[in-house]
């Protein structure tokens, strides 16, 4: 079973964040505090808005982001591309480790 049939294409108007692999993070604590201002052990981790705005802005929505595989057009590693239709955002993930 082919899973692609297309190559994924950005979509006129909508703004490529990159692999999130790549992004600036930081760890959260249990209660959701930065770990590095409250001393608490690392529980999560994410991303800060003053470094990934956008990506920040639409999480906090909780927008519904849809999910492409796109890996079958790489010849390594893997490339899961999320997009918002409402924020028009698209990033990609590689899962590959
Ligand atoms: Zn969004």
């Amino acid at each position: 079973m082919i899973k692609n049939q297309n190559r994924f294409v950005l979509p006129d108007g909508y703004k490529d964040l990159g692999y999130q692999n790549g992004w600036r993070y930081v760890y959260f604590d249990e209660d959701g505090n930065l770990a590095s201002e409250t001393g608490k052990p690392n529980k999560t981790f994410g991303h800060l808005p003053k470094d990934h705005p956008e990506y920040c802005a639409c999480k906090d929505k909780k927008h519904n982001v849809r999910e492409i595989d796109n890996g079958a057009y790489l010849n390594r590693g893997t490339d899961t591309v999320y997009v918002c239709d409402e924020c028009k955002l698209v990033w990609h993930v590689d899962s590959s480790g």
